[in-house]
């Protein structure tokens, strides 16, 4: 039995997939969450099917890559739902280039929606985390930024570069109450692999301990599990959940 103590999440990127599967185990342990995306449409409808299921959740629309739209939004949810005490920058993007064809704006996009946005809301979050003298940070990287990947430097590099600030966070303000962890997922069945979902399936049937395609909600229980007051002594730790792939 685990418990938790936080009356309000945010969760960048929680229109669909993952996100949204970490919005529904958090706001189903009675935390209040706040959901942004980068439009209106998806996001909407997905609000209106949580709260349907009763669960406490709103949407915001921000671009997690624009430093005022942050800060609107971060003022705008601390309006309407509380101060947040978990931030979980799950936002991202996935696009497969070879390093000799990728362009200066195709790399600072990816950076910018992954390391950038990291760095902007965990910035923001940190403050009301202070006051409140308690803060859980998750950001969502990828077994890619461990081990890399051909055709997504980019994607991979960025990842690796939220592993450098978690880690960094934990080491700033574990005195603080605040942990910063990082989860590693492998494949996990989401609109960002249905184009190679096939061979997805082939790659894991091949190399995977666990054959099957991982479920939003295998990364959405450990998030749960790492906001939990028992998982209280875990910072600085990228926690890999592949179903053994990048063994
Ligand atoms: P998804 O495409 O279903 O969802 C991505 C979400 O990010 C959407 O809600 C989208 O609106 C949001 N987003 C993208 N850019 C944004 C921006 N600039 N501002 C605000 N929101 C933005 O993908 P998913 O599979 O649920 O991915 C979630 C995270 O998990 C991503 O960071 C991804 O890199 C990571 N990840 C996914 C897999 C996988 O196999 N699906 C594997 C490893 C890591």
């Amino acid at each position: 039995m685990f418990h938790f103590d936080h009356k309000v999440a945010l969760v960048t990127g929680g229109s669909r997939g993952i996100g949204r599967s970490i919005a529904e185990v958090f706001a189903s342990q009675g935390i209040k969450v706040a959901c942004t995306a980068r439009s209106s449409s998806l996001l909407e409808n997905s609000i209106s099917e949580m709260k349907a299921k009763s669960l406490d959740v709103m949407g915001f629309v921000c671009d997690g890559t624009d430093e005022n739209q942050v800060k609107q939004t971060y003022q705008e949810i601390c309006t309407h739902l509380g101060v947040p005490t978990v931030l979980v920058h799950n936002a991202g993007i996935v696009e497969e280039k070879i390093i000799l064809r990728l362009n200066s704006e195709e790399w600072d996009k990816m950076i910018d929606v992954h390391l950038k946005a990291s760095f902007l809301w965990s910035k923001i979050s940190l403050r009301g985390m202070v006051q409140q003298k308690k803060g859980r940070l998750i950001f969502i990287s990828s077994i890619l930024g461990l081990k890399g990947a051909p055709a997504l430097s980019h994607y991979a590099a960025s990842k690796s570069g939220m592993i450098g600030l978690a880690k960094s966070i934990a080491q700033e303000v574990g005195k603080k109450n605040i942990t910063s962890n990082v989860i590693a997922p492998g494949y996990i069945d989401t609109q960002m692999i249905l184009d190679k979902r096939d061979e997805v399936i082939e790659i894991i049937n091949k190399k995977a301990c666990i054959k099957r395609i991982g479920e939003p909600r295998d990364i959405a229980n450990l998030a749960l599990y790492l906001i939990s007051t028992e998982a209280s002594y875990i910072t600085g730790q990228v926690i890999t959940v592949d179903g053994g792939i990048s063994l």
